[in-house]
């Protein structure tokens, strides 16, 4: 008996047909959606303006009551929400529930003071894990796939926002969390894991070590990652691609606005598509606070179409991108949301020039003898912002090669980003890894008053 081709299985007409894991949900028509997002919306400023003394009072001074929303349009007319909104009302103050109709809360640490407390009720854990599910399908997970969940459990939504979407998707989750990164790749190997879920620069530590001990990941069952919770560029995707061998997909989510699975890549992966029945996007100028047209780079804005327990209006997520609503290969019709590059408060100002560290994350990735890792360090000196660059050598490289490559690389991002820096390259090993989001910058300027 010959092999039996997955042809004759039939495991390519079965994909195919299999492409959405909501069809009707991801290919409605647009004034369809639009018809849909529009009673939501109602339903939704109804929950915030009756059950959350905040968004009342701006409703009010906005005048705006949740029966006069006549078009998608009136969206203009709602109040921003902030993230601070959620620390100033620390910890359960913008929650249209009370704690006890709450099924999870959530957290995330802030650098200073209140952490941002998120929750949800059993209703918002259904539709998170139905959409984490649907994001999972869209990158090319299956049934039946094993999924090695490495972002972290606990109080960061990644680890249970992936395990949730994962087992409604009918996969089989590996629940690996962050950390002891030899452990991770023993089970990937052995478990023949095709779906890797972590952050980028996690999923760079894990190639790193496995490339130490000598296994060769490109040749292991991965053959999709689903990589967010950090904005990271196509010369990363580049990287971990060629060094884990697998396909590398982007999502998105925020705590304050579900978790991971609001938006993501499908097999075209140009652009996310973003999950409208659930979530209105709009992109604005940040300073003047003015909606953008569609196409212009600006601020994302997200409302929440569905959400019971944290209904957030207009939440400005601070991440830089554009949208669009052209028709994508896929057949979803969903906007998408271009790959975020960047965060508005990541943005660095150096001496009048806005930078972002995924630009010069690109520049550092297309250099030779440099490796992946990378921390910038941004000091006042005097009146001027100067910038620090701390890389590393690729292993192998003489060490009294280090000022020549530093020189280069400074000179290079002269040239490419037209800031001067100071370049500083140290032995392999020595940039600390993250086993979660990666500290890419410490900003020793002195706070403002
Ligand atoms: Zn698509």
């Amino acid at each position: 008996m010959g092999a039996i081709t997955k042809a004759e299985i039939g495991i390519g007409a079965a994909s195919r047909a299999n492409r959405y894991l909501d069809p009707a949900a991801e290919t409605m028509p647009r004034d369809q959606l639009a018809a849909l997002q529009l009673a939501r919306l109602r339903d939704t400023v109804r929950n915030a303006y009756d059950h959350v003394p905040t968004h009342r009072a701006r409703l009010d001074a906005a005048r705006v009551r949740p029966d006069d929303l006549q078009s998608l349009a009136d969206l203009r007319r709602l109040p921003f929400t902030v993230k601070s909104d959620l620390r100033d009302h620390y910890p359960f103050g913008m929650f249209a529930r009370p704690c006890h109709e709450l099924a999870r809360l959530h957290a995330s640490s802030g650098t200073t003071g209140k952490p941002t407390v998120v929750g949800y009720t059993r209703q918002d854990i259904d539709t998170w894990a139905d959409l984490m599910a649907r994001s999972l399908h869209c990158a090319g997970a299956r049934q039946g796939d094993v999924v090695h969940n490495a972002y972290g459990y606990g109080l960061f939504t990644g680890g249970l926002g992936a395990h949730y979407g994962a087992e409604r998707l009918g996969a089989v989750v590996v629940p690996m969390s962050g950390g002891s990164t030899e452990r991770q790749i023993a089970l990937i190997m052995d478990f023949r894991a095709r779906v890797l879920c972590a952050t980028p620069s996690y999923a760079l530590a894990i190639a790193e070590v496995a490339e130490a001990q000598g296994v060769d990941l490109r040749a292991s069952s991965l053959e999709i990652g689903l990589f967010g919770a950090e904005p990271w560029s196509q010369a990363m995707r580049g990287e971990i691609e060629d060094r884990l061998g697998l396909k590398a997909v982007d999502i998105y989510g925020l705590s304050e606005i579900m978790g991971p699975g609001v938006a993501c890549e499908c097999e075209c992966r140009n652009g996310l598509h973003g999950w409208e029945d659930h979530f209105l996007f709009e992109v604005i100028d940040p300073d003047s606070g003015h909606a953008l047209p569609e196409g212009e780079a600006g601020e994302l804005v997200i409302t929440t179409l569905t959400k019971q327990a944290l209904p957030m209006l207009r939440y400005r997520t601070r991440d830089i991108t554009r949208l669009t609503s052209a028709p994508c290969d896929c057949g979803r019709t969903h906007q998408r949301i271009l790959r975020i590059t960047g965060r508005n408060d990541d943005m660095l100002i150096i001496r009048g020039v806005n930078v972002y560290p995924s630009q010069i994350e690109a520049v550092l990735i297309g250099r030779p003898s440099i490796a992946p890792h990378y921390q910038l360090v941004v000091q006042r000196q005097g009146s001027l912002d100067q910038v620090s660059i701390e890389v590393e050598a690729q292993p192998g490289v003489p060490g009294e090669s280090f000022e020549a490559i530093a020189h280069d690389v400074a000179h290079y991002i002269k040239s490419m980003i037209g800031i001067s820096t100071d370049v500083l390259v140290q032995a392999p090993g020595t940039i600390p890894r993250s086993q979660g989001k990666a500290v890419r910058v410490r900003d020793l300027r002195p706070k403002g008053p």
